[in-house]
């Protein structure tokens, strides 16, 4: 069975295309500038360089058209026919409070995706856009699914997600945590459990995704307790260009210094904030450590600044679940930054976590903690993309 999975923006279509056989990426890209002058398609066979090609793209349903023909091309395609490809698996953002597992679409899964608009225009609207496209381009039999970034955060209990603000407002507008990343949290924190070789019942993982947007969470038992996201992927620690949780009280104070109105609030928290904010140098990791390397002190303030929350949530997610067995570093950042992973868990030899700094260092790690550290510490690639076929895969399967 071959899987399309999509990742869909309000200006960007992300495509792959796995063979359930193997698990693994047959061809994968992505239309960006989708409605802009500069729009193009990206395409990657498994095992090649990619290549862009400059195309006008004005919508996603047209995307939709040259994802198939790029996968069908005599010459650079990886199938021959598109009725090779068994389903579409589509990541949505925000499942709210109606969505706890990984659903078949169907009209009124559709209506409810957008139902949840309010609560991320940003990601919901053009998710819901991709699934009518993807319909409109293979008709309404292909069989589509969806896997909520949220899902697996439905876990957490009332006192982890509830914000001391007044209750009608979780009642009348869902005001709550959230969490986000739930496909990674939830792929490499099972591959953890494998790791252990326990039962997913006597486990305490802390899962660090840390990339572009960062996310920590509470994994006990193998379901979510805690995690640091919250109503929107601003909150928790500090990440490329979002300012992660702040002292609300800040942000009345600023807009009213500042002059900044509500409309540019948002924008300003996501895009102005961050790594970017605190060294004025960059909202990217590599840029940041290049920057230290030369001695820029407030590129080194960011980075402090990322290693001391994470030692914070460990501290106090261990404290939540009652001990800890294993932590795991993983996405952009975490997957490439050995220094990183070393400093965030240095001095914690009290807390049993003690890095081995030569596996820490190795170029694909894994375990990366001393042979006498009692809490594990591992480096798991993320393959969220991989979930979202897998999920569908069953679905469709048990049609
Ligand atoms: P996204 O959240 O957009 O999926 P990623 O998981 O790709 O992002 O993470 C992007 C971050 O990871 C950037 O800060 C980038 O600098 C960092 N990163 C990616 N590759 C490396 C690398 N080889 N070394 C250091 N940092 C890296």
């Amino acid at each position: 069975m071959k899987i399309l999975v999509i990742n869909a923006g309000s200006s960007s279509l992300k495509y792959q295309l796995i063979d359930m056989d193997t698990e693994k990426m047959m061809a994968k890209g992505i239309c960006d500038r989708i409605g802009t002058e500069e729009s193009f398609i990206k395409y990657q066979k498994a095992g090649e360089s990619a290549k862009k090609t400059p195309r006008a793209i004005p919508n996603h349903v047209q995307a939709f058209r040259l994802v198939t023909q790029a996968l069908v091309d005599p010459k650079k395609g990886v199938i021959s026919d598109l009725s090779e490809i068994s389903a579409v698996g589509h990541r949505v953002v925000q499942g709210g409070a109606i969505f706890d597992h990984s659903v078949l679409v169907t009209d009124e899964v559709i209506r409810q995706i957008q139902s949840l608009i309010p609560l991320a225009p940003l990601h919901n609207k053009p998710e819901a856009d991709a699934i009518l496209a993807c319909r409109e381009v293979f008709g309404k039999k292909m069989p589509q699914c969806v896997v909520f970034d949220t899902s697996f955060h439905a876990t957490m209990p009332e006192k982890a997600y509830l914000y001391a603000i007044p209750y009608e407002y979780y009642e009348k507008y869902k005001i709550r945590r959230y969490g986000f990343h739930g496909t990674s949290h939830r792929y490499v924190s099972g591959k953890a459990i494998e790791l252990l070789g326990k039962k997913a019942e006597d486990t305490r993982i802390v899962t660090c995704h840390l990339g572009n947007g960062s996310s920590i969470s509470a994994v006990k038992g193998g379901k979510i307790i805690d995690t640091s996201m919250g109503f929107t992927p601003l909150e928790g620690v500090i990440m490329g260009s979002r300012c992660g949780a702040v002292d609300p009280a800040i942000i009345p104070f600023l807009m009213e210094k500042e002059g900044i109105p509500v409309s540019e609030m948002g924008s300003w928290m996501n895009k102005k904030c961050g790594f970017l904010g605190v060294s004025g140098v960059s909202s990217d990791m590599r840029e940041i450590t290049a920057a230290i390397g030369k001695g820029n002190d407030r590129a080194r303030l960011a980075y402090d600044i990322l290693c001391y929350q994470i030692k914070k949530y460990i501290g106090s997610y261990t404290a939540a679940m009652g001990g800890l067995d294993c932590i795991v570093f993983t996405a952009g950042i975490g997957e490439n930054t050995p220094r990183l992973r070393e400093d965030s868990l240095s001095d914690m030899e009290f807390f049993g976590i003690k890095v081995d700094k030569a596996k820490n260092n190795e170029k694909n790690p894994c375990l990366i903690s001393a042979d006498d550290s009692r809490v594990k510490v591992f480096v798991i690639p993320t393959n969220e993309e991989l979930v979202i076929a897998c999920d569908t895969d069953e679905i469709v399967s048990s049609l």
